[in-house]
């Protein structure tokens, strides 16, 4: 390949983050205080959160103990029939309340997120925003728990089926969306009359406590959300023992997902989970190059190519296999990699650096084993946690890459030949997240809408989550729906009721 990466300049950016969270108006949102039945607690000892772009130390929070989750359980625990029993619209309005409070605060916690996660400042707002869009929906979606009636099988008798809230419900959340995962999982329960404990992700805890904190202005009652910082397995072994706990859900890896399932069987707890993906994204020759790179760029490199949904596999048709590597790879030149304050960055540093490990990894494997990598420039001055976006083509299915999520701005390109051969292939995997595909061809779409494994299916679009939709995987990319009425059932249990002996 030819072509030259774009040299960006360097820049000092230790002690950025600390700059803009100084500026920040609401000073509490740095206190790093968890909320435990009502109360903010600073905690006996803290974590430190850091900027993943410099490794500098840029607050403190409360390292919470298992104790105090007993606490917030019990907490929860008494709050629960005020809150069920008042009346869905009620619930709604306090919703609505919090998500405009979110919105009134959008660059505050955009730039909260972005100092503890890394994102590009854009992103995080746009996070906010998507993040706040749950809470809105789910404030109208509470009142629609519609339950059914049917035709009787019994003489003299009214068959009914309720939706009643299943009761307390727990939440684990990654560092990805380190807000948006909260108010998916939060807006549900709460809209179907369940208080929720949250624990968020110990890199990501910040945001995390802001968006709690606004919950609480917003005049949601003392110990219906609460939230709750430190170590994770400490901190998630109450939640999964306790019988008052009814539902369980989580957003992270396949890994712990399946540990939590297991633990959560003791109990029998409604368990969702939200895992790892390894998305195919499908090139047929009759589409325009350019505007299937556009569609891979999206879907590729959003979140520094940390995304559930990202394209980890990009399979294209030989017929125009060469064109669509070019174009891409010419896409990819232009990605500024930097401090996700700095305006012009449109791929900040991993959160975590075993991520960063594991883009390294993967490209190295891939290029033994025969891959071309072309990478956009990188200012060598940026730490460890920042990975160069990365244009891997003439990837074979044995590359680690192509088996494995990489959860990074690392692109996979492998060639196919037939519409057979490429279902195939991307069935060929335990993740089914979500799927793309890029096609002229009406049938073919609708053929391949059938076949393709995953629980969300992208057809010419990279972009399609919202609060309407059911997220969530298939295979082992899950159990369970967030968002759309799908998200709310999971927060309630059905009760069939059957009134006989009616006749006069
Ligand atoms: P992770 O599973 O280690 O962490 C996620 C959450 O689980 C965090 O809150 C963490 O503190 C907690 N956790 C970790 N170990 C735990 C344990 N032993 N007991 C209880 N809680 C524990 O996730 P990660 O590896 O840091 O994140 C990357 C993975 O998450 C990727 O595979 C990605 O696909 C997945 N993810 C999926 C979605 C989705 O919506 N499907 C969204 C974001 C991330």
């Amino acid at each position: 390949m030819a072509l030259q990466p774009v040299r960006h300049e360097s820049r000092h950016r230790v002690g950025l983050a600390s700059q803009h969270l100084q500026d920040l108006r609401r000073r509490d949102f740095l206190a790093g205080a968890a909320l435990i039945d009502g109360r903010w607690t600073a905690g006996e000892h803290r974590d430190v959160v850091v900027d993943p772009a410099t490794g500098e130390k840029i607050a403190e929070v409360a390292r919470c103990s298992a104790a105090d989750m007993s606490l917030a359980i019990a907490a929860a625990e008494r709050a629960y029939a005020a809150w069920r029993d008042l009346l869905p619209a009620k619930r709604g309005a306090i919703l609505r309340s919090w998500a405009l409070l979110m919105l009134e605060h959008a660059e505050e916690l955009a730039v909260l997120v972005t100092s503890e996660q890394g994102k590009p400042l854009a992103e995080a707002r746009h996070e906010i925003a998507y993040g706040a869009g749950f809470l809105d929906w789910f404030a109208a979606e509470g009142e629609r728990a519609y339950g059914e009636t049917m035709p009787s099988h019994k003489p003299g008798s009214l068959l009914q089926v309720r939706m009643q809230p299943i009761g307390v419900a727990a939440a684990i959340t990654p560092w990805n969306f380190p807000v948006a995962m909260i108010t998916r999982k939060a807006g549900a329960a709460l809209a179907a009359g369940c208080p929720i404990v949250v624990k968020p992700a110990p890199e990501t805890p910040l945001s995390a406590l802001a968006v709690a904190r606004l919950a609480d202005e917003a005049g949601i009652p003392r110990g219906v959300l609460q939230m709750l910082v430190g170590n994770p397995v400490e901190l998630s072994a109450p939640l999964l023992r306790d019988t008052r706990i009814r539902a369980l859900s989580f957003t992270g890896s396949t890994e712990v997902g399946r540990l939590l399932l297991e633990r959560a069987a003791d109990t029998v707890k409604k368990v969702s989970l939200e895992l790892g993906g390894h998305a195919p994204f499908l090139v047929f020759d009759d589409v325009d190059p350019q505007k299937a790179v556009k569609g891979a760029m999206a879907a590729k490199f959003a979140t520094s190519g940390q995304d559930c949904l990202a394209a980890n596999r990009i399979y294209v048709q030989r017929g125009i296999y060469d064109a669509f590597v070019d174009a891409f790879a010419e896409a990819v030149a232009q990605l500024k990699v930097g401090h996700g304050l700095e305006s012009a960055t449109d791929i900040g540093p991993m959160t975590k650096l075993s991520v960063a490990d594991k883009c390294r990894a993967h490209i190295d494997d891939a290029v033994k084993k025969g891959a071309r990598a072309f990478s956009a420039s990188q200012d060598a001055s940026l730490g460890p946690n920042f990975v160069p976006p990365t244009l891997l083509s003439d990837v074979t299915e044995d590359m680690l890459i192509a088996r494995e999520e990489t959860f990074g701005p690392v692109a996979a390109v492998l060639p196919f030949d037939s519409e057979e051969e490429v279902v195939a292939r991307a069935n060929a995997n335990e993740m089914g997240l979500a799927g793309y595909i890029y096609t002229d061809s009406l049938r073919r779409a609708l053929r391949l809408s059938e076949q393709i494994e995953c629980g969300m299916l992208g057809i010419n679009t990279a972009s399609f989550t919202g609060p309407p939709i059911p997220f969530g995987g298939w295979k082992q990319s899950g159990l369970g729906r967030e968002g759309s009425r799908h998200g709310l059932a999971e927060y309630m249990e059905l009760k069939y009721v059957c009134f006989g002996d009616l006749t006069a």
